[in-house]
């Protein structure tokens, strides 16, 4: 690879020359070309039409989709450019430049750069053609969804038997449920809202907000908007107790605090998250499951220098056993990871709400063995 200041040029510089022979094929294969051809997807297979892909990056403007993914502009730089920590490794200080005019973004650090589709492919770890699905859902879907995590937050104020399950489990402070944004699903009158507003039946039920029979699909579940998704617990023990919408779960939760931290808490439930929050762990972020994802494990072994994995001691053992198995994986990475043993039959959730001090766990943090 070249300088940056040489990658700089190429990307973000003022120039329309052609860039030299080294650079082609390190970017987005959008970048640098200006014939307006249609390009193949992998192998040819698969014809893009270059019109159409022009279509969505106009629509979806790199600068709102890197903030809606939690990326924040941390100083301005010339020519309305901005400058930022990087989203796609572990970066202590700001190496990533965006130029929202070009609508193309550079990485000094991991050296990655290109459309607001590079950045999909590369945030999501996704091919070329996924990237452009979780786009599309993305454009039509994440108003959608911002506009129901906010319906379902004005409704946990209203329904007593919400900020009553909340309490037993142990969230009480007005502080963690603005935190969280959490809200929640009464069930039989999402839908009708949603329409009144305009928005169509089949845009719902694609959504998975809406079942096919058109009830919405959620009813009596505290929600935790996710990234791109939305987390609903059942406050009734008749149902399954865990639900999300179509999609993926999404990267770690509440990611961009804890990997501020050198040493970072992981537990497997957002009610084990909350607890721990509401102790005074900012460090602490969810993997929601036992089980992480491809993207998940990448920014667990991007950021930390210490994990400290908190899965539920359950009676079969199948908690401890995923922890051993995910400790095994992070060390094979260089990762110093620690497996963090809680009292028999306790999650970090119900270690709290029977009355354990924050004392106490950072007490288990520091006996936990490696
Ligand atoms: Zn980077």
């Amino acid at each position: 690879m070249g300088t940056p200041a040489a990658a700089q040029r190429l990307l973000l510089g003022d120039g329309g020359s052609r860039p030299p022979a080294v650079f082609r094929g390190a970017h987005h294969r959008c970048l640098g070309s200006h014939r307006a051809l249609p390009y193949s997807a992998d192998r040819g297979k698969k014809s893009v039409n270059r019109q159409a892909l022009d279509d969505l990056k106009q629509q979806i403007p790199l600068m709102g989709y890197l903030q809606a993914h939690d990326w924040q502009p941390a100083r301005p730089l010339s020519r309305g450019r901005w400058m930022g920590l990087c989203p796609l490794h572990g970066d202590r200080k700001p190496s990533f430049l965006v130029d929202p005019n070009k609508e193309l973004f550079f990485c000094y650090g991991c050296g990655r750069g290109g459309d607001v589709i590079r950045f999909a492919e590369l945030y999501h770890q996704v091919k070329f053609p996924q990237a452009l699905t979780l786009l599309r859902q993305w454009r039509g879907a994440e108003p959608l969804l911002r506009e129901v995590a906010r319906f379902y937050r004005v409704q946990l104020h209203r329904h007593s038997e919400a900020v009553a399950y909340l309490y037993q489990r142990g969230i009480r402070s007005p502080e963690l449920i603005e935190h969280m944004r959490i809200g929640y699903a009464p069930g039989g009158c999402l839908r009708g809202w949603l329409t009144q507003l305009g928005h169509c039946g089949s845009a719902l039920r694609q959504a998975g907000l809406v079942t096919g029979a058109g009830y919405d699909a959620y009813v009596r579940r505290i929600v935790f908007p996710l990234e791109d998704n939305l987390y609903g617990r059942s406050i009734l023990s008749s149902a399954p107790p865990h639900r999300f919408l179509p999609g993926s779960k999404g990267g770690l939760y509440g990611w961009e605090q804890a990997r501020l931290y050198p040493d970072v808490i992981l537990v497997e439930g957002l009610f084990d998250y909350a607890v721990l929050w509401q102790a005074g762990f900012p460090n602490v972020t969810c993997s929601l499951g036992t089980h992480l994802n491809a993207r998940q494990f990448r920014q667990l072994c991007d950021g930390p220098q210490n994990v400290y994995v908190v899965f539920d001691a359950d009676p079969n053992g199948s908690g401890q056993q995923a922890a051993r198995c995910l400790l095994q994986r992070l060390r094979e990475r260089g990762i110093t990871a620690r497996q963090v043993s809680l009292p028999e039959g306790h999650d970090p959730n119900s270690f709290f709400v029977d009355g354990g001090a924050a004392r106490q766990f950072q007490a288990l943090l520091e006996a936990a063995h490696l």
